[in-house]
């Protein structure tokens, strides 16, 4: 069965995850995440096989080379992300529609291999400044690191338009409660 799929997409630091745990708090009973593949380290606080599963490089192109994957990518350099096939699987066996925290191009991979059975938001932070001082407040990254995070925000700006939808996130409540309206109108 082809179940429904809801994309956040935005450039790191924008906001998403925060406004896709809050959703998955409130709907639980109608939405779960899809965990991803990831060769990056876990950070503080990070569970495998919650946050993501965590799987070493070699393993990851094992899992590329036997198509288990329905989009990957080399999000930083020599870092991947991929979204599982048995992911999105598992979830819409239990009747509940896929959401997804992923990278801008990720996105836009889903949502042309799904059509009108996705929903692609992209999250758009407020400026350029506000991005990297959140960026920076996070503290979680070495300087080269952070400098590629921004770069790459930078450019993912531009593909805004190619979105379902744009959601601004100058407010965070008000990020949420729209991001809720988005949901609920399309997976009922
Ligand atoms: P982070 O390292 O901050 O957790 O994630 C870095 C970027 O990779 C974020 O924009 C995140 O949304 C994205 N990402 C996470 N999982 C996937 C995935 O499965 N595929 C792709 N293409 N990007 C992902």
């Amino acid at each position: 069965m082809e179940g429904k799929l809801i994309i956040f997409s935005a450039p790191s630091g924008a906001g998403k995850t925060t406004i896709v745990k809050r959703l998955l708090e409130k709907y639980g009973d109608k939405i779960a995440f899809s965990i991803s593949a990831s060769t990056r380290e876990p950070r503080a606080g990070e569970v495998d096989g919650k946050d993501y599963y965590f799987i070493s490089k070699e393993e990851f192109l094992h899992r590329i080379a036997k198509k288990e994957f329905v989009e990957f990518e080399e999000v930083y350099s020599g870092t991947f992300y991929g979204t599982l096939r048995s992911e999105i699987e598992r979830i819409w066996e239990k009747g509940k529609a896929v959401i997804f925290d992923i990278d801008v191009i990720g996105g836009l991979h889903l949502k042309r291999k799904f059509g009108d059975n996705a929903l692609a938001i992209f999250v758009q932070p407020p400026t350029l400044d506000v991005l990297i001082d959140r960026l920076r407040g996070r503290g979680t990254d070495s300087e080269e690191k952070l400098k590629e995070r921004i770069e790459k925000a930078d450019k993912e700006l531009a593909y805004a338009d190619q979105f379902d939808t744009i959601l601004k996130n100058d407010n965070l409540e008000d990020a949420c409660n729209e991001a809720s309206d988005l949901l609920v109108n399309f997976v009922k």
